[in-house]
């Protein structure tokens, strides 16, 4: 049985903390897309995580983390982070990686730093892991496969021809220092070194699993409006963040996926440059963000204050459609309890025209958002088991939103921890 565990949104809704929970049922957890850009904040009996590149099942041991093929890795930072929770007493990890994921570069690490200083204000904001140059190094097919780390005729005469390209953009482009090939063939050596221990080929190792039964989940990173094709365009990350890509990105039959968990948070949070429909500014936000989350709404990989706003119930809806959702994680539901009045945005005014369909990157630009006021219940809800011990008000927000997007919200969370998560049945 396969479960996907994916992002409505902007990406930071908590996908961590549900694939954490749901881990303890699951014995392979997949990670299928993106690199070392964004992260998940984990907060369970060894302490407080932020992974970047680890999926979150690896604080269990029964589980199998696996970085799939459609993952951009970044081989220091996986090797960092392994010993980082060892060093924290989490048992070692069982962690394979696929032989035909690609390796992140130091001069795409480089790129995105150079690009960023280039656009200077006019950036996109990036997180400058080399996700973008790794991504368009992969489509313009001369990114290194793991397997190419150990075909050392290959890798020397690819490693030459690459520089070759990459010096001239370092030197005439960004007038930065050249890349000396020598010293980056012996960087590639270091890396296969380092990764050969857990080298695999992932996709016949999940044919085997489905065919025992196992359950398996692909954890996204981000969430669908920053997704390639049907994000808020170019203010996107570089590979695809939808469940439908999980196939890809960990080699499985797409049919396979059985259950599409779509995770969205009570609020809206977003890092990055692009249209934020209801956003919040001011002491209003400062507050929902010293608030949100666990200790804030602070980014896991960056430290950046995030943006905020108030639910979204238009990009939510599209969000979930996109997914292909059979259940909806609602989480941080806990954080609102402060408010008197919630806001939510149930639709965009445009050229004053109300939609509740989700536009094009230049119109949303022009979106206004359509408020509604719903009263708030005022007191701690965390620590409650049942959904019926919530208060009439909380489950009328949790109610008016499900009707709104269209998707079932099975699963409310109302806590950081692995036990806060309150199971919902469908009446
Ligand atoms: P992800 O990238 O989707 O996993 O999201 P992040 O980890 O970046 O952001 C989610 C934040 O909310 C983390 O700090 C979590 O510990 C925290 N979190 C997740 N679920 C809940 C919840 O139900 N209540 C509270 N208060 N915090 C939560």
């Amino acid at each position: 049985m396969v479960k996907a565990v994916v992002g409505a949104n902007w990406g930071d809704e908590g996908k961590g903390k549900i694939t954490d929970t749901l881990a303890e049922e699951a014995d392979i957890i997949v990670r299928f897309q993106g690199g070392a850009n964004a992260g998940h904040t984990i907060v369970n009996n060894y302490g407080k995580f932020a992974l970047h590149t680890l999926p979150s099942g690896v604080f269990y041991g029964h589980t199998t983390s696996i970085i799939g093929n459609g993952v951009a890795l970044n081989i220091p930072i996986l090797m960092d982070e392994i010993a980082s929770i060892v060093n924290r007493n989490v048992p070692k990890p069982k962690i394979l990686v696929s032989d035909r994921a690609q390796v992140v570069m130091p001069y795409h690490v480089l790129l995105d730093q150079y690009e960023e200083e280039r656009l200077a204000g006019k950036s996109f904001g990036s997180t400058k892991s080399g996700i973008a140059p790794f991504y368009s190094d992969k489509y313009a097919k001369i990114g290194f496969q793991v397997s190419e780390l150990f075909e050392e005729a290959l890798l020397r005469e690819k490693v030459a021809r690459v520089v070759e390209m990459k010096n001239v953009l370092f030197e005439h482009f960004y007038h930065k220092p050249l890349i000396d090939a020598a010293e980056l063939l012996d960087t590639l050596h270091d890396y296969r070194d380092k990764i050969a221990p857990y080298v695999c080929d992932v996709s016949a190792f999940l044919d085997t699993a489905i065919k025992e039964g196992k359950t398996i989940l692909l954890e996204g990173q981000l969430g669908t409006l920053k997704d390639p094709d049907h994000g808020i365009y170019p203010m996107v990350t570089s590979s695809s963040t939808l469940a439908a890509y999980g196939a890809i990105g960990a080699g499985i039959p797409p049919y396979e996926i059985k259950q599409i968990i779509t995770v969205c948070k009570a609020y809206s949070s977003a890092v990055g440059a692009g249209a934020f429909v209801s956003e919040i500014f001011g002491e209003e936000a400062d507050e929902l963000r010293r608030r949100g989350g666990d200790g804030g709404e602070f980014g896991a990989t960056t430290g950046r204050p995030r943006r905020m706003g108030w639910f979204d119930c238009v990009a939510s809806k599209y969000g979930c459609r996109l997914q292909g959702t059979t259940d909806v994680a609602f989480t941080v539901l806990d954080v609102l309890g402060y408010l008197d009045e919630i806001p939510v945005c149930v639709g965009y005014e445009i050229d004053g025209e109300v939609t509740t369909d989700f536009p094009t990157t230049a119109k949303l630009e022009k979106a206004k958002p359509v408020l509604k006021t719903l009263p708030g219940w005022k007191c701690d809800i965390r620590g409650i088991k049942n959904y019926e011990d919530l208060p009439q008000n909380c489950r009328d927000y949790v109610e008016f939103i499900e009707e709104q997007i269209g998707y079932p919200i099975t699963m409310v969370s109302n806590g950081p921890g692995r036990e806060d998560i309150i199971y919902r049945s469908q009446s």
